[in-house]
């Protein structure tokens, strides 16, 4: 297949994509435009879900095809930072979904809502269940982030990250050093700065290397005094390429593992 960008088939090849044996996975990419502290831009989490993406349909052509990402996300927890983009939880449910049912409707059978924002996730989920509800396709939701959900690069976060406990979570040592990496010239590293103020707790942390009983989230000016959760201050490009690698490796075999998964007709037990 000479391309990986959905939208850039035309419809005869999109049917010729269809037909393959097995058919590509469809990613929908979800991301957000909001603050991330005073060192880095408001395309933050569009720039690290592209910078993933990219390189993940460039190495997995003909497995993938990617649609354009869906730019603005559930973020009215962050409208008191200038700049940010709020859509409200059902508008973001009811547009996301339909997204997802779209390309499901046209048969893909493996659908992935790529979320690359934290207050995304459920919208994500249940975008996705929606699509299975409605569809029967396989669709379900994940994220490439490491400060949404770090369990695609969370050994070698652990073993690298150099801000101890509290240091990833928003703007932090992982989004600065992935933005180092993939956009240096978008960051003022000379403006980062380190805020591990927020509470924590034994069963809730703000750190996602750390386990957390509930989910919550807040008005983000009542938690960081910047829009920064965590340590921006010792990210490196280093740091960024190495979790930036490991995570397109492994997204890659997620997404090949994933349509191995068959899709197996329903059975209706009702004997009436
Ligand atoms: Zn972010």
């Amino acid at each position: 297949m000479k391309t990986w960008h959905y939208d850039h088939l035309t419809w005869p090849e999109m049917n010729e994509a269809l037909a393959r044996e097995p058919q590509p996975v469809v990613l929908i990419p979800f991301g957000a435009v909001e603050d991330h502290g005073p060192h880095l831009p408001l395309s933050t989490d569009n720039d690290i879900l592209a910078g993933i993406l990219e390189e993940v349909g460039r190495r997995a052509a003909g497995d993938i095809l990617i649609l354009p990402t869906i730019p603005f996300g559930l973020d009215e927890h962050h409208m008191d930072f200038p700049g940010t983009i709020a859509v409200d939880i059902e508008t973001c449910l009811a547009y996301v979904s339909q997204v997802a049912i779209s390309v499901a409707r046209h048969g893909f059978k493996h659908i992935l809502i790529v979320n690359g924002h934290g207050s995304n996730h459920s919208i994500a989920d249940l975008a996705a269940r929606k699509c299975v509800i409605v569809t029967g396709a396989k669709c379900g939701a994940m994220s490439p982030n490491a400060a949404i959900d770090p369990s695609l690069c969370a050994d070698v976060l652990e073993k690298g990250r150099r801000g101890g406990p509290g240091s990833v979570s928003h703007a932090c040592e992982y989004e600065t050093a992935m933005m180092l990496h993939l956009q240096p010239d978008l960051v003022q590293m000379d403006k980062a700065e380190r805020d591990i103020s927020q509470q924590a707790g034994a069963y809730f942390n703000w750190d996602l290397g750390r386990p957390s009983s509930i989910m919550w989230q807040d008005w983000w000016s009542r938690i960081s005094r910047a829009g920064v959760a965590g340590d921006a201050s010792v990210a490196t490009a280093e740091f960024g390429r190495e979790l930036w690698e490991v995570t397109v490796e492994r997204f890659i075999e997620l997404c090949r593992e994933f349509r191995t998964f068959e899709n197996p007709p329903r059975v209706d037990h009702h004997t009436k």
